[in-house]
């Protein structure tokens, strides 16, 4: 009895329309790997070769990464959630303790600094790791120039 009931659920396949000729890329993983700067593709090799430098191609699987443009995409995400954090963490001590704004100006300019430089590499990495999974700027192995005749992708 129990074996009738498994066989019916195996037979359940996904359909995809639309180039679906090559393997999905799984977008969660990419961002992660690509957070903890390492190739999107594999997870092993590094993505930089510089703090914000990217490599040409994976040491370890050779996958190309000259395509990326992350541009002011990971400065902006920076400054979103650098931000919030320091202007919250500014206004809600200066309601619990009065100090003077050179005293806040010591403290949350460092902060400010520091957390950018911490979180601008990850994040650039994860945005080139978001590019990569959903094949951007020619990541998909297409070329991603535009027809200036009719605006389109060239095909
Ligand atoms: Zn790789």
């Amino acid at each position: 009895m129990m074996n009738g009931q498994n066989s019916s659920a195996q037979s359940t396949k996904t359909m995809r329309f639309g180039g679906g000729e090559e393997a999905e890329r799984n977008l969660g993983q990419s961002i992660k790997r690509g957070m903890r700067c390492t190739c999107p593709k594999c997870g092993e090799g590094k993505l930089f070769r510089a703090f914000l430098k990217p490599v040409d191609n994976c040491a370890v699987c050779g996958e190309d990464f000259t395509p990326q443009r992350a541009d002011d995409l990971p400065p902006y995400l920076v400054i979103v959630i650098v931000g919030h954090v320091a202007l919250a963490g500014f206004m809600l001590t200066d309601l619990k303790w009065q100090v003077s704004m050179w005293t806040h100006l010591a403290v949350w300019v460092p902060v400010t600094i520091i957390m950018s430089l911490l979180m601008i590499q990850p994040i650039k990495g994860g945005v080139i790791g978001l590019q990569w999974a959903v094949k951007m700027h020619g990541f998909g192995g297409k070329d991603d120039s535009v027809d200036d005749g009719r605006g389109g992708p060239v095909d």
